[in-house]
């Protein structure tokens, strides 16, 4: 039994007293939210980080997307994947779009380029794709497609904070990538996201968009909500980011204990580091395929007898939700059906105990043997 509850993650904090310096100017200014110095300061910073030109911060990287997708205007229907979270098809048909679920791949868990074709007609706007788990999608493949056929990329990049791919930021890909810096997430503002664009036109548009579609003390041209960042939320990234780089390298010890103790046992899948990528060691997805000897349900229950806490991540299925079943079929999209039936994630935070991941990965390999014995 573990000594205390293994969560599944753990948020990242600064130490306390460089965070109550960071906001002791706040108490000097009385400048709590509306793009102060913070904001400024975390814009700056975080454009440096992910070697992007332009960025706009938000209250969390649902709205960001929301927010994009209305900035850019789009109508009509989406190319989507159902293996996400919530948040990026809720973003498409709030903003009244229709999302089009293409299936995924099954090394990656990405969007499968070679099936969105089939679903663009003349009323396509956008591709929608996930880098799921922080791993990239095929950006090239995704964008030859766009161009083909004049559509619009926006990246929900919830997962790909900080991730490149030969030297490349992911945040440059497509028209746009949405980041979520939600508590969960390997950098957090407590909530917070932003979009990183292409197209600095945009950044009037998102800027008045996040705020009520003010664009000027006396006018409002567009139909707008709230979803400024405020100044306690930057500071908290600002000290965040300084630490970053300490943190992934800790996610990656890690991340590689577990692939050391995981990698090559019958009926388990990893996702092992794609050559070329600085990957960010969100999340530790393990697929259990029909001949490891358990079911992930099975797991799952295994590890919480140990009190270690895993997440099926992603299940259902967005298409499964019920405010989606009655449209969608989930069996259009088998490979994602069949990884999300199969998947957890285990444990995976900077601070996680390499003895603890020793001791996680024992339960879920000794599952198998329980099993036995409990039958
Ligand atoms: C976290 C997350 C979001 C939403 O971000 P919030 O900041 O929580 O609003 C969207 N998409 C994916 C894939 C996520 O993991």
């Amino acid at each position: 039994m573990a000594n205390e509850p293994i969560l599944v993650t753990r948020s990242s904090m600064p130490p306390f007293d460089e965070y109550v310096e960071e906001i002791r100017s706040l108490w000097e200014t009385h400048w709590l939210t509306n793009m102060g110095d913070k904001h400024h300061r975390l814009e700056r910073d975080l454009k440096s980080y992910l070697g992007v030109d332009n960025i706009a911060l938000f209250t969390n990287g649902h709205n960001a997307l929301e927010c994009v997708i209305e900035a850019m205007g789009l109508t009509g229907n989406v190319v989507t994947t159902p293996y996400t979270f919530a948040s990026t098809t809720h973003a498409i048909v709030r903003k009244g779009l229709e999302p089009r679920f293409v299936d995924i791949k099954e090394s990656d868990y990405t969007l499968d380029p070679d099936l969105i074709e089939e679903a663009i007609d003349e009323n396509t706007c956008a591709i929608v794709p996930v880098h799921v788990y922080g791993n990239l999608c095929d950006n090239e493949a995704i964008q030859a497609i766009a161009d083909k056929h004049g559509l619009k990329v926006i990246y929900d990049a919830a997962h790909a904070f900080g991730v490149e791919k030969n030297g490349v930021s992911a945040a440059t890909f497509g028209d746009a990538s949405m980041f979520s810096f939600h508590a969960t997430k390997v950098f957090n503002t407590i909530e917070g996201g932003a979009v990183c664009f292409s197209d600095p036109a945009l950044l009037d548009l998102l800027n008045q968009w996040k705020n009520f579609g003010i664009t000027s003390p006396e006018d409002v041209e567009y139909v707008g909500g709230n979803a400024k960042m405020n100044e306690f939320c930057a500071a908290m990234g600002i000290c965040n980011l300084r630490h970053l780089d300490e943190e992934i390298a800790k996610r990656k010890i890690v991340a590689e204990r577990y692939w050391e103790n995981l990698d090559g046992e019958k009926g388990i899948k990893v996702c092992l580091p794609t050559q070329g990528v600085k990957a960010n060691y969100a999340y530790l997805p393990v697929v259990f395929e029909d001949d490891f000897g358990a079911t992930r349900d099975d797991v799952l229950a295994a590890l919480k007898r140990e009190t270690i806490f895993a997440r099926k991540y992603f299940y259902p299925l967005v298409s499964d939700f019920a405010c989606y079943r009655e449209e969608y079929d989930s069996s259009a999209t088998p490979i994602a059906a069949h990884a999300a039936a199969r998947v957890l994630t285990l444990p995976m935070y900077a601070d996680l105990p390499i003895d603890d991941v020793d001791y996680i990965c024992k339960t879920v390999l000794d599952a198998r043997t329980s099993k036995l014995e409990l039958t």
